[in-house]
């Protein structure tokens, strides 16, 4: 009765399991030496044929560049050609429209097969998403990304004897311990950086480097909530996240390419076009871009929430921490000091809609921890202490609008 999550995630692994099967790496303060020398090779695939990421970032905003020169020297090209040309050369092509219509059905279909061959199930979710990257070909850049990173705070990472190392070092090995069974997870070198700098952020890199600055643990109160921080990250290089985005975006480029064209060539004037441009672009990414970014993060919230359940943490403390954190906005939103973008503007769900998300997730989150024989939980519920913190901050202090009554 227990068993409603799907797939691999539903196998509780025991210690005596890892150890036979894969032993583990164990976390560690990362150096350099370190993060250089490991490489995912179960992940590789032949087919369907991928593309080099260095290639592709090169040749994005080429592309676009070429769109947009194409478009307007199409414009200026017929601006410049004589009436009596232009009415010869619009009566060509409603003589050959069938031959264009059946050739842009062809690169159509071409363009739709590549798109499905392209098509592939994310790990542990079975979701499909268009993928042109494999993890190991992010890899170099997301070491150098990595290096970048260190050697720009390079000053400020904190010795791996210092208790913020540890504790994350701690609840990084009981997550790899309990879902050893997740090939992404296990065959991964996790490293994890913690950086002495205010900044509230953590992220992962699809190498398993996991960075977190001090402004994030700051804010997390015991193991249970860094749980959910780490496993969320985990969860997005489980589940491929990097190059699903870097796929998504190549795809956009790809689709914006002839509107653009479309957009230079009939317009009349460049500036005119220059602003359409903008417009379409916002378009694009308030439309496709952002939503599908907080898809993936309201995804890895939701592997993570497994992940840590696997472990016997107290996922409840997930849906506190995230509580917390739009009490702490709401504070911040009563002060009149900027808080977090509206939701919509963002390439995350709003922290009460990620509260929300885990609430919704709870039951089967409990679900698991009981299939796995996890102790049980305190009858004190974390979510009970936010869930009050809420509504005292809503009857108590006065919002902008009544102050200002
Ligand atoms: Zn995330």
């Amino acid at each position: 009765m227990f068993v409603r999550y799907t797939g691999i995630l539903k196998t509780c692994s025991s210690l005596k399991q890892i150890i036979r099967r894969a032993p583990l790496v164990p976390l560690s303060h990362c150096d350099a030496h370190r993060c250089v020398m490991y490489s995912s090779r179960l992940l590789h695939t032949s087919s369907p044929r991928y593309v080099n990421p260095l290639f592709v970032a090169l040749l994005r905003p080429l592309s676009k560049v070429a769109a947009i020169l194409v478009g307007r020297g199409f414009r200026k090209w017929w601006q410049s050609l004589p009436q009596k040309k232009k009415k010869l050369l619009l009566q060509h092509l409603f003589r050959n429209k069938y031959k264009y219509i059946i050739g842009s059905i062809v690169v159509n279909s071409a363009s739709y097969s590549y798109y499905e061959t392209h098509m592939v199930p994310a790990p542990l979710t079975g979701r499909r998403r268009f993928m042109v990257f494999t993890p190991d070909q992010l890899f170099t850049i997301s070491q150098h990304t990595y290096s970048e990173e260190v050697s720009q705070y390079g000053h400020l990472l904190m010795p791996e004897n210092h208790p913020m190392v540890y504790q994350v070092k701690r609840v990084g090995n009981r997550l790899l311990q309990a879902n050893n069974n997740i090939p992404q997870l296990y065959t991964k070198s996790w490293t994890v950086t913690l950086i002495d700098h205010p900044t509230v952020n953590c992220y992962v890199l699809p190498s398993g480097d996991i960075v977190m600055f001090r402004g994030m643990m700051d804010l997390l109160e015991n193991d249970d909530q860094v749980a959910a921080v780490v496993a969320h990250e985990m969860s997005h290089a489980i589940l491929e996240h990097a190059s699903e985005q870097l796929s998504h975006g190549y795809l956009l480029d790809v689709i914006i390419l002839l509107p653009l064209a479309v957009i230079w060539a009939f317009i009349p004037s460049d500036g005119l076009a220059l602003v359409t441009q903008w417009f379409l672009n916002q378009v694009m990414k308030i439309f496709l871009q952002l939503p599908y970014a907080r898809n993936l993060e309201e995804e890895a919230d939701s592997v993570g929430l497994k992940l840590a359940a696997k472990a016997c943490f107290d996922v409840r403390e997930a849906s506190a921490f995230w509580g917390k954190m739009s009490v702490l906005d709401k504070l911040k939103e009563r002060k009149g000091e900027r808080s977090e973008d509206p939701a919509w503007l963002s390439t995350h769900p709003s922290n009460v809609e990620r509260q929300d998300n885990i609430n919704a997730q709870m039951e089967e989150a409990l679900s698991i921890r009981n299939f796995c024989l996890c102790p049980k939980l305190s009858d004190r519920d974390p979510r009970h202490t936010i869930a009050m913190l809420q509504e005292q901050l809503m009857n108590v202090v006065p919002t902008n609008k009544s102050a200002s009554k």
